[in-house]
């Protein structure tokens, strides 16, 4: 067991953080380091103004400006890549910011339709206020989908931590009874996402697939990345199977090429008719694979962060490939 004091906590002071290396691989220890740092309060300030970090993180954001996103969108339309838009930020504390979250994307749906962009958006329920009125964020999602139907886009939504999976399916399920163009995200890491696709599969869902970004326990979640990918591809394939039915809209938001290899195969086993399930990477990550499977006609789409609230969706970044940490390294020098 290592102890490291660092100022990992979401409090104000510095606070004792325990690591079980005994049973972590090396990268499994620096990747929860990272995660726990996410929560950080602490570290978010000291860092989130430094010059350095605020260079490093530019490699994943084209701007903190919705007209830089908006930009980045038309460039990658013009190479016959769509877009998902989201504005950063997540466990808002008041209702009157999550009423500003969602203004802000009616706006933002206003501006897409306006420029004619192919671009959805991909919003968090706790950015919306979902830890403040379940309620009104319901509204606000509901309202959010009228706007997504009227600009002839689309509605994602994010799977955050495991304790909000429940409130997501649910929060899913009531607004796409009326609406058609709402999508959840699922998280291959987690146990019980299996039974949550099956459960699914009756509404014929759009489901964005990823691995997952969060530092869950081993009782809820494979830790092990074999584990995590064997996962994907036995629900990559289920997604399909309905897909070539047309009973499905699978999404596959992963940058991991042998597992997007493996699923292009099996959906030409399937039958599944190009275009009816697309790849979704982050925006600068694998841009010139983004770009080769566009050419090849497989239906991408870049999802583009911005905003001021980078920091607990940075350190996720970083913690996917602990190696990025090394960027930040050379924006020091
Ligand atoms: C469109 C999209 C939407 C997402 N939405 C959610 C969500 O709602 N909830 C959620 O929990 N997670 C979400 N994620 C994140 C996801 O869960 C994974 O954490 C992330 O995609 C990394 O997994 P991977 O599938 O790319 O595979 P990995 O095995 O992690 O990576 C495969 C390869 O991709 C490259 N790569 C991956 N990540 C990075 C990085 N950060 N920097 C540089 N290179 C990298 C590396 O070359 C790596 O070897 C989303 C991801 C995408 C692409």
């Amino acid at each position: 067991m290592i102890q490291l004091y660092h100022p990992l906590s979401a409090s104000a002071t510095p606070s004792l953080l325990t690591v079980r290396a005994v049973s972590c691989p090396p990268m499994s220890v620096a990747r929860r380091i990272l995660l726990r740092a996410s929560r950080s309060a602490w570290l978010a300030r000291q860092l989130r103004d430094r010059a350095f970090f605020r260079r490093a993180v530019r490699r994943f954001m084209p701007g903190e400006a919705l007209s830089a996103a908006l930009e980045a969108a038309a460039d990658l339309a013009a190479q016959g890549i769509g877009s998902v838009l989201t504005q950063l930020g997540e466990q808002v504390a008041t209702r009157g910011e999550a009423a500003r979250v969602r203004d802000h994307y009616l706006d933002v749906l206003a501006q897409v339709r306006e420029r004619r962009l192919p671009s959805e958006l991909s919003v968090k329920l706790t950015h919306l206020g979902l830890d403040v009125d379940r309620a009104a964020c319901r509204a606000d999602l509901e309202a959010l989908a009228q706007g997504a139907a009227d600009a002839e886009s689309f509605l994602w939504i994010d799977m955050e931590e495991s304790r909000y999976v429940d409130a997501t399916l649910e929060m899913f399920r009531s607004v796409r009874a009326a609406y058609s163009r709402v999508g959840v995200c699922l998280q291959a890491y987690l146990r019980r996402t299996p039974a949550d696709l099956d459960a699914l599969l009756a509404l014929a869902p759009a489901i964005r697939l990823v691995k997952g970004a969060y530092n869950e326990p081993a009782a809820l979640a494979y830790t092990v990345k074999r584990d995590v990918d064997s996962a994907y591809l036995t629900l990559a394939e289920r997604l399909l199977d309905r897909a070539a039915r047309a009973q499905a809209r699978p999404v596959f938001g992963t940058h991991d090429m042998r597992l997007a290899q493996q699923i292009r195969e099996r959906a030409t086993a399937l039958h599944v008719a190009p275009g009816s399930y697309e790849v979704h990477m982050l925006y600068g990550i694998r841009a010139s694979d983004q770009r080769a499977l566009a050419r090849e006609g497989v239906r991408v789409r870049v999802l583009i962060s911005y905003g001021t609230h980078w920091f607990p969706w940075y350190m996720r970044r970083l913690a996917e490939r602990p190696a990025n940490v090394w960027f930040v390294v050379r924006n020091l020098i």
